[in-house]
């Protein structure tokens, strides 16, 4: 059957072929009668009418790009929410042209899993100066997490305030908890008034949702880019629940001599190579993951024998199929994080330091100056 159809909520055309792209519905539907097709809402506008719930779409990069084209000719608030942890993996490049010359406000999202003891005055400093060094001139920079409503409320105060009666477009990578934040707007709105469950959706051919204000304008979620180059891509199940931070991150602190090196399990290996003798390197990854020390030039080997098996995640069956670790080579000139984009990050105080990054092959490895 080559007839197309589509979503009569979002405007996505209908197919069964990609769960996390737009317009996704079972198989099974395209078996029922054509009349019957052409009143049919795409699992994402189904889940959203009846359980007031948002979930993950993909899009393809140039969708993207063409999503983020017919932004930039609207009147509107764009709000860029941006995953605190991976900052640079998903932050969009060219943002500011985008938004052409509509106000732009930045999230950075799951400040929960910052350690406490930093201060969120000094992190909203830090992600200002490095938007500002890639062009990105924001209006506001609101720290959040989108798993509390609190702290999504204090983001609705501030949306409210810049948003002088415009629509609100929400854009960003998948996994930087668009969704999480979404629902929980939804949440928040459905406590004082009744106005989702009856809302309108109008169409558009990327599957984006509009959820209804007050004022007779909307909050528009937009499908979120896919981050290719993320370490959770490689994994899934049980080892995304070890790798994606849930909790306030524990720092762990290694004192290492030079030729030293620590795996974060099998999934990235730190070498430290030369510098001026012993000094600390303080990891930021998930509390659930393991660190382990060896001999620079017992690394390979080790890794060889073990990845799978102590070095877990990878689990052993994953393991068959997982990138190879890719080396990554810096000199530390001032204080820096060496971020593997998914993971988390080390960061070094030391200057003359010389360290290798190992992290799967396609996964980004990137240095920033440290945030905490
Ligand atoms: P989306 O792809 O941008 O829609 O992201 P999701 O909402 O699906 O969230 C991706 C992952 O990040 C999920 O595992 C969420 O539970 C988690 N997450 C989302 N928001 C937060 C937050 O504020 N704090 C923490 N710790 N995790 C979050």
């Amino acid at each position: 059957n080559d007839k197309e159809f589509y979503c009569i909520g979002c405007g996505a055309k209908l197919q069964s072929v990609e769960e996390n792209k737009a317009g996704y519905v079972p198989s099974s539907v395209f078996k029922r009668p054509s009349s019957e097709l052409q009143n049919i809402y795409c699992r994402r506008c189904f889940r959203l009418r009846h359980y007031n719930e948002v979930s993950d779409v993909e899009l393809t990069d140039d969708d993207f790009l063409r999503m983020l084209n017919d932004i930039s000719s609207k009147d509107a608030l764009i709000v860029n929410v941006v995953d605190i942890f991976d900052f640079s993996g998903t932050l969009i490049t060219g943002m500011q042209r985008f938004a052409g010359k509509n106000p732009l406000l930045i999230v950075g999202n799951k400040i929960d899993l910052v350690p406490n003891a930093v201060s969120h005055g000094k992190i909203r400093q830090w992600l200002t100066e490095r938007m500002h060094e890639v062009g990105i001139r924001p209006k506001d920079v609101v720290l959040a997490s989108a798993k509390r409503s609190e702290s999504v409320k204090q983001l609705m105060n501030v949306i409210e305030r810049e948003r002088n009666g415009r629509d609100v477009y929400i854009v960003g990578a998948t996994n930087v908890g668009k969704s999480t934040l979404i629902n929980q707007i939804i949440n928040i709105a459905t406590e004082s008034n009744d106005v989702i469950t009856t809302s309108y959706f109008p169409g558009t051919t990327l599957g984006s949702i509009e959820i209804p204000l007050d004022d007779g304008s909307n909050i528009i979620d937009t499908p979120g880019i896919i981050q290719h180059t993320n370490l959770t891509h490689f994994l899934s199940g049980r080892e995304l629940k070890q790798v994606i931070p849930r909790r306030e991150v524990k720092p762990k602190v290694y004192q290492l001599n030079d030729q030293q090196t620590i795996f974060v399990d099998g999934v990235a290996r730190f070498d430290y190579i030369s510098g001026e003798g012993k000094q600390p390197f303080v990891f930021y990854v998930s509390n659930d993951l393991q660190l382990h020390r060896t001999k620079l030039e017992n690394a390979d080997e080790f890794y060889e024998k073990q990845v799978g098996k102590i070095l877990n995640p990878p689990t052993e069956f994953t393991a068959q199929n997982f990138p190879k670790l890719k080396r990554h080579q810096f000199t530390i000139n001032e204080p820096t994080d060496i971020v593997v984009s998914g993971l988390g990050w080390v960061s070094i105080d030391h200057i003359k330091t010389k360290i290798a990054m190992w992290a799967p092959e396609g996964v980004d490895v990137y240095v920033r100056k440290t945030m905490i």
